[in-house]
């Protein structure tokens, strides 16, 4: 089938890819010149596990390419995605003006039926919104052309995005035209072989349902966190109680980890997003605004250990940072804990030595040079020169480190484990002080 996809971020570069390598022709358009340069070149402007080996394969077959030009792309695909981003406006909620820039470039420029699929994360009812916006500008042309819109909401995670794309656990689509219903069916099948995975619903549905998800998943890892802060308190280990409430299937280990707080560019925003959504309606979802709050208090919580162990006296200190992306597999710093972290290390006056396996470029273009940052190549060179390590983020690559090697390398040997990876026995007779969330001596 002939796709067009706006915007090539991490969900429509993906979800082209993707696509085309199940044999559609797809056409690929973002206003950020550089980056489709860059993809024309065969170069992929984000780390994801498995993308690169797909977009070259496809666009080098003829199936996958790029452009900055709305028309021809319009002109181009049966199916147009729209999956630009839907950052937070200064409320929290979301900004739309990406996505109805899209809708009313569709609008001045499409000339036949052709669906208008939804990918972005999007406020109920932005369905008719995007349908007045295209309306409106074929209106103004006097051009009498069908179209559909449908709500189709993306729930594939960073750093296994090319698998959750392939492999979809749902493809939910909202909708109310048979017809739109249909060409989405025939774009998916090939994903959904093994058994139908597309539920079908109204485009209302769909929309909160991407909502509804996220604000699951981030309301799971605050809750953890609440106990984590809690254990720390009585004395209890969470990383007993998270094995002992998960083995209830009820509960279940997935998404319970304890930790430094989410990040990243959907959990908070969407959470807030929807909490938004509710306020305008009349609603104060209060359980959206503590999952909120809990997350912010969270992001603090590594400081606050590394502060306590120095007294406050932080000015003069290094800090070793193993872990700048928000999660694993992704170098994606948006929103990351990370960055709260270091903010408020530099405002205290210590310096940060840091390693990511793949978000140090992205550190670099967002602090530039600075004095108080050196960016590393090896996890053991933000080590050396350091007084103490904090792990962020839990790349498997830390997963089983040096401890002997790491309390040489440190001024004063201390560990501070933002994801729980570590045994604190290990980690202690090693010769290094172990703090970790919410592991009963840590406070
Ligand atoms: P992103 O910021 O990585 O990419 C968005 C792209 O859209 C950018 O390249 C931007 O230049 C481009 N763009 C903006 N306006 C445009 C226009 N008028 N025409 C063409 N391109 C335009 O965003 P993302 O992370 O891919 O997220 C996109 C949407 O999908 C958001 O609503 C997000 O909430 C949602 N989502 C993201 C993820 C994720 O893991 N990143 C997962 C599910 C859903």
């Amino acid at each position: 089938m002939k796709v067009t996809i706006f915007g090539t971020g991490y969900v429509g570069l993906v979800t082209g890819a993707c696509l085309a390598e199940m044999g559609n022709h797809v056409l690929c358009v973002d206003i950020d010149v550089a980056k489709i340069e860059r993809l024309r070149r065969g170069e992929i402007p984000i780390y994801e596990p498995g993308l690169e080996a797909i977009v070259r394969r496809n666009h080098a077959g003829g199936r996958l390419d790029f452009t900055t030009e709305a028309a021809p792309a319009i002109a181009h695909g049966e199916l147009i995605f729209i999956a630009v981003g839907t950052p937070p406006d200064e409320d929290g909620s979301a900004d739309l003006k990406y996505v109805l820039a899209v809708a009313a470039s569709i609008g001045r420029h499409l000339d036949r039926y052709a669906v208008v699929v939804n990918k972005s994360t999007v406020p109920v009812g932005t369905a008719d919104r995007v349908h007045e916006a295209v309306a409106a500008e074929l209106a103004a042309r006097g051009a009498d052309v069908g179209f559909d819109v449908v709500s189709n909401p993306e729930f594939l995670k960073e750093g296994a995005a090319v698998d959750d794309c392939m492999r979809p656990d749902r493809i939910v689509v909202g909708a109310s035209s048979e017809r739109a219903v249909a060409l989405l069916r025939k774009l998916y099948a090939p994903f959904n072989r093994n058994h139908d995975r597309m539920v079908v619903m109204d485009e209302r549905s769909a929309e909160l349902t991407k909502y509804a998800a996220n604000a699951m998943l981030a309301t799971k890892i605050s809750f953890m966190n609440e106990i984590a802060n809690i254990a720390e308190r009585v004395g209890a280990d969470v990383e007993l109680v998270r094995q002992g409430i998960g083995s209830d299937p009820r509960i279940g280990y997935h998404f319970i980890y304890p930790g430094a707080g989410y990040g990243g560019s959907c959990f908070p925003k969407d959470v807030q997003a929807l909490e938004r959504t509710a306020h305008a309606h009349g609603y104060d979802a209060r359980l959206l605004g503590a999952v909120e709050a809990v997350n912010r208090r969270q992001k603090d919580k590594l400081f606050e250990l590394i502060s306590r162990h120095f007294d406050g006296r932080l000015a003069g200190r290094t800090v070793a940072l193993w872990g700048l992306a928000f999660k694993p597999n992704t170098d994606d710093m948006r929103e990351a804990p990370s960055r709260q972290l270091m903010e408020a290390l530099w405002q205290a006056g210590a310096k940060v030595r840091a390693f990511d396996p793949e978000a140090g470029e992205e550190a670099q273009r967002l602090y530039g040079r600075r004095d108080d940052l050196v960016l590393c190549e090896q996890a053991m060179d933000a080590v050396h020169g350091a007084d103490v390590l904090a792990v962020v983020t839990e790349w498997k690559a830390f997963r089983s480190p040096d401890f002997a090697a790491i309390r040489v390398a440190l001024a004063e040997p201390a560990l501070f484990d933002g994801r729980n990876l570590y045994d604190p026995a290990v980690v202690e007779e090693a010769g290094l002080a172990y703090y970790g969330i919410g592991r009963g001596r840590s406070l």
